[in-house]
C-alpha cells in the first residue's frame, strides 16, 4: 500500500546541481541566527481586484503617489542590500504590481543587480505584459487564481476576470517563464472543493499550483481559524487522486510535492498550521518605504524618511540592521498572544 504523503527530513537535502550563491558580503543575521536572503518589494498598494480575503469591496485609502518610493529609491535599497548583505532574491508584489506604470523599467533596473528576480501578480494584464517583463529580466512569476469556475472566481475577486487571468497564465508560459506557479488561497466552504481540479489544471497546463492557507491578513478582520484548510488536508486530497511524494524543499515557504507519475509538482504554504518561521529568510519593503522584518510585524522602520532626508547608505544600512535585529522568533496565529498587524496583505505586500 502506498504510504501517506508526509513531511520528511530529506526535503532539506540539496538537489542535484544546487549551488550556494558565492558572495563576499557579510550576511544580515537576526538575533535567532536566521540569515536574510530575500526581499519582498511592494510597488503599489493599489489593485485592480478586490479579493474578499484581502481587500474590502470599496478598496482602501490609496497612498498618494508622492508617498510611493520611486524606482530609483527602490533600486537603491535593493542594491544596498545586495552589496552590503549579500541579498540573493527579490520578489515584486503589491497590491497589484502590474498597475504601477512602467513596471518593466523597474524590472530592468533590478535585474541589473544580478539577483533572482520574481513577481506575484493577479495575472489580469499579463496578456499584454508577460513578454515585456520577461525581456526586461524578470526571472520567475506566480499568478494568483483561486477558482477555475467563472462565477466563483468573480465572487472571490469581485471581478469577472477569470478569462483574462487564464489568458495571462498562457501568456506567461508562452513568454518562457518556467515554471509558472499558480497561487490559490484555499478557504473552507468557499473553494476547498476545487483543490483537485486546480491540481489537474496544473498537470494539464504544465504549471505548478501553490496552495496557500488563509491567513489573518484580510482587510475586514473576518478571518477565523475554522476557515483555514490545513495544508496536509490539501496534500491528502490531491494524493488520493494523483499520488504524490515529497520533493526537495529550499528555504522558500512552500513545501513541495511531486507527482509520482512525473507530471510536475505542487507546493503548499502552511503559514498557519505548520509555520516555517524558524527558517524564514525574508524581509519586506512596503510601497511607501517601510521596512518590515515579518509579514506579521507590528512595527516598521521608516526607510523613506532616511532616503528623502539625505541619509547615507550607512544610515540606510543601520536602519535595516536595527529592524532585522528586532525580528521575532515567529508569529503566534491562533494563540491568545497573536496581535493582528494594522495592515492587510495588500498594504504590506504578500
Ligand atoms: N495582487 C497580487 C496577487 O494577488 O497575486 C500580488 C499581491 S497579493 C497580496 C500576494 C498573494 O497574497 C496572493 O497570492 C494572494 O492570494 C495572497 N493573499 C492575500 N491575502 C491573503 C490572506 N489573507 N491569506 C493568504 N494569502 C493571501
Ligand atoms: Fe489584489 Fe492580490 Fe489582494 Fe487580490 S490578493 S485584492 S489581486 S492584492
Amino acid at each position: 500500500m502506498r504510504e501517506r504523503a508526509e513531511h520528511g527530513p530529506e526535503w532539506r537535502s540539496r538537489p542535484p546541481g544546487y549551488r550556494e550563491r558565492v558572495t563576499s558580503s557579510p550576511p544580515l543575521v537576526d538575533s535567532f541566527g536566521r540569515v536574510v536572503r530575500d526581499l519582498r518589494i511592494s510597488v503599489t498598494d493599489r489593485c485592480s481586484f478586490r479579493c474578499t480575503y484581502c481587500m474590502p469591496a470599496e478598496g482602501l485609502q490609496w497612498l498618494p503617489r508622492d508617498q510611493l518610493l520611486s524606482f530609483e529609491e527602490i533600486t537603491r535599497v535593493a542594491r544596498l542590500m545586495v552589496e552590503r548583505f549579500g541579498l540573493e532574491s527579490v520578489r515584486l508584489t503589491g497590491g497589484e504590481p502590474t498597475v504601477r506604470a512602467d513596471l518593466p523599467v523597474l524590472v530592468e533596473m533590478l535585474a541589473g543587480l544580478g539577483v533572482d528576480l520574481a513577481m506575484t501578480t493577479n495575472g489580469a494584464t499579463l496578456g499584454l505584459l508577460a513578454d515585456k517583463l520577461r525581456r526586461a529580466g524578470l526571472g520567475r512569476i506566480n499568478i494568483s487564481c483561486d477558482s477555475l469556475r467563472p462565477e466563483r472566481f468573480a465572487e472571490m475577486t469581485r471581478r469577472d476576470a477569470l478569462g483574462r487571468v487564464l489568458d495571462g497564465i498562457d501568456a506567461a508560459v508562452d513568454a518562457g517563464f518556467d515554471p509558472v506557479k499558480v497561487n490559490a488561497v484555499i478557504i473552507r466552504g468557499v473553494n476547498d472543493d476545487e483543490v483537485v481540479d486546480i491540481a489537474a489544471f496544473g498537470r494539464d497546463k504544465g504549471v505548478q499550483p501553490r496552495f496557500i492557507e488563509f491567513m489573518p491578513l484580510d482587510a475586514d478582520g473576518g478571518w477565523t481559524k475554522d476557515q483555514v484548510v490545513p495544508a496536509q488536508e490539501i496534500v491528502d486530497a490531491i494524493d488520493a487522486v494523483f499520488p504524490l511524494e515529497p520533493a526537495w524543499r529550499g528555504p522558500e515557504p512552500a513545501a513541495r510535492w511531486r507527482y509520482r507519475d512525473g507530471a510536475g509538482e505542487i507546493g503548499v504554504i502552511a503559514s498557519v498550521t505548520q509555520p516555517f518561521c524558524a527558517s524564514c529568510d525574508r524581509v519586506r519593503l512596503t510601497a511607501e518605504g517601510q521596512f518590515r522584518s515579518c509579514l506579521f510585524a507590528v512595527r516598521e522602520a521608516d526607510l523613506r524618511t532616511v532616503l528623502r532626508s539625505g541619509g547615507s547608505d550607512d544610515d540606510l544600512a543601520a536602519a535595516i540592521v536595527d529592524e532585522v535585529g528586532r525580528k521575532w522568533a515567529g508569529h503566534s496565529i491562533g494563540k491568545v498572544s497573536f496581535v493582528r498587524p494594522a495592515r492587510s496583505m495588500s498594504q504590506i505586500g504578500g
